[in-house]
């Protein structure tokens, strides 16, 4: 195979075709009813999870955050196979709910939780990961109200940050999360008022590749969660270590060394630190990103002013992150192939456009690629995660993409 960039394992060409789980891709194709659509593979998100699972110490909990991709039938899949989900609004508990996955194993971050959000949380039993004094206290009168006690947890805002992440979440003045010179004074008053105290949140990044940077961030974290549970006098059944495990999207783009990340783990659980506390990683785009492709068609082919535009029946409406318009610094080309040709040379180089009536709807620029006529079918792959739930489905009335399972 030479499509550009990484492409992940678990992809092979069979017959000059790209082919999935030993299966070409025309015959998924077949099977779900054409393109455009996002194909995820099952059996490489559980060999992702296994190996994380043979790579960390068995001390360490694994979470799935949902908003990498919320899709059901993925969710259904994962259920078994991790200790629990990470969610960022009501709207995705309900979601889990309706997947049958129990409140216990949930716990819900994000900004801006409005009340009728943290009533349901409380009411189904999820832990709120409190981002601010304000929601602290709103949560703790809807629980009066209710009579219930709300599970609760406090995400701090580190005072440190994830080196060379892909989207800075920590680390100076932030929306998320309670200062961390705040956090220990706010955890003790709401240990006071009777909370179903969880512990601490701490994320300080995303999308890294670097394993040093993620085992420094752990050791800082577990560093400062000690510190505040020493400073605020209580204990921690909890701590949600953030994740940042990044996925390399680019050529030259080497993958993290999970063996190093897991290492520096072990070290940790040996030394017994914080013992009776349930460490927790959450990751999402680690979990399910390589395990999804985005296959298009191409539409048209036209020349202008000597350079070569294929336009596909897909583009940023399913797929903005490929567009380089979801937080990337530098627009650079995600690993695409012609998928009836997956192993051929280059022969041309092109620009791969989106069907929709905008100059951001570009999928690649300059790609060198095997000669695609109209009608052929366009790999894109890293499309498991923040693919389908975090584009502009309605913009331009297109419509979705198809998600199948395979
Ligand atoms: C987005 C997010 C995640 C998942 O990030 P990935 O890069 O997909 O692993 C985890 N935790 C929190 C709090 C987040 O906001």
């Amino acid at each position: 195979m030479k499509p550009l960039g990484p492409v992940p394992a678990g992809f092979a060409a069979v017959d000059g075709e790209l082919a999935l789980g030993g299966v070409k891709i025309s015959e998924w194709l077949a099977e779900a009813g054409d393109t455009p659509i996002f194909l995820y593979s099952g059996d490489m998100i559980a060999k992702r999870i296994e190996a994380l699972r043979t790579a960390l110490p068995d001390r360490i909990e694994l979470n799935y955050a949902v908003k990498a991709n919320p899709w059901p039938p993925l969710l259904e899949f994962i259920e078994p196979l991790v200790d629990g989900f990470d969610i960022a609004s009501a709207g995705e508990w309900l979601l889990l709910d309706e997947a049958g996955i129990a409140a216990r194993r949930t716990s819900f971050a994000g900004p801006g939780k409005r009340d009728e959000e943290l009533r349901t949380a409380i009411e189904a039993g999820v832990t709120l990961n409190c981002e601010s004094a304000g929601e602290a206290d709103r949560a703790l009168a809807i629980g009066e109200r209710l009579g219930r006690a709300p599970r609760l947890a406090i995400r701090v805002n580190p005072d440190f940050e994830l080196r060379g992440s892909g989207m800075k979440m920590s680390g100076g003045a932030k929306v998320f999360g309670v200062d961390a010179d705040k956090a220990a004074g706010l955890a003790r008053r709401v240990v006071d008022a009777g909370v179903d105290w969880q512990g601490f949140h701490i994320f300080a990044g995303s999308q890294s590749l670097d394993a040093d940077a993620i085992s420094e961030a752990q050791r800082n974290t577990i560093d400062l969660a000690r510190r505040l549970a020493n400073e605020a006098g209580i204990t921690l059944p909890k701590l949600n270590l953030g994740g940042g495990f990044g996925i390399p999207y680019f050529a030259g783009d080497e993958p993290l060394d999970l063996y190093a990340v897991g290492e520096k783990l072990h070290e940790i659980a040996a030394a017994d630190v914080l013992p009776g506390t349930r460490l927790v990683l959450e990751l999402g785009r680690y979990l399910v990103g390589q395990a999804g492709v985005y296959l298009t068609r191409v539409v048209d082919r036209k020349e202008s002013q000597g350079e070569t535009f294929l336009v596909i029946d897909g583009g940023l409406h399913h797929q903005l992150a490929a567009s380089g318009n979801f937080g990337a610094v530098v627009k650079r080309n995600y690993p695409i192939a012609v998928a009836h040709r997956v192993d051929a040379e280059p022969e041309e180089v092109v620009n791969i456009c989106g069907c929709l009536c905008t100059p951001l709807d570009r999928l690649a620029t300059q790609a060198h690629l095997p000669r695609a006529e109209v009608g052929d079918p366009i790999a894109i792959f890293c499309a498991g995660a923040y693919g389908a739930t975090a584009s502009p489905m309605h913009f331009l009335g297109h419509g979705p993409a198809r998600e199948m399972l395979v």
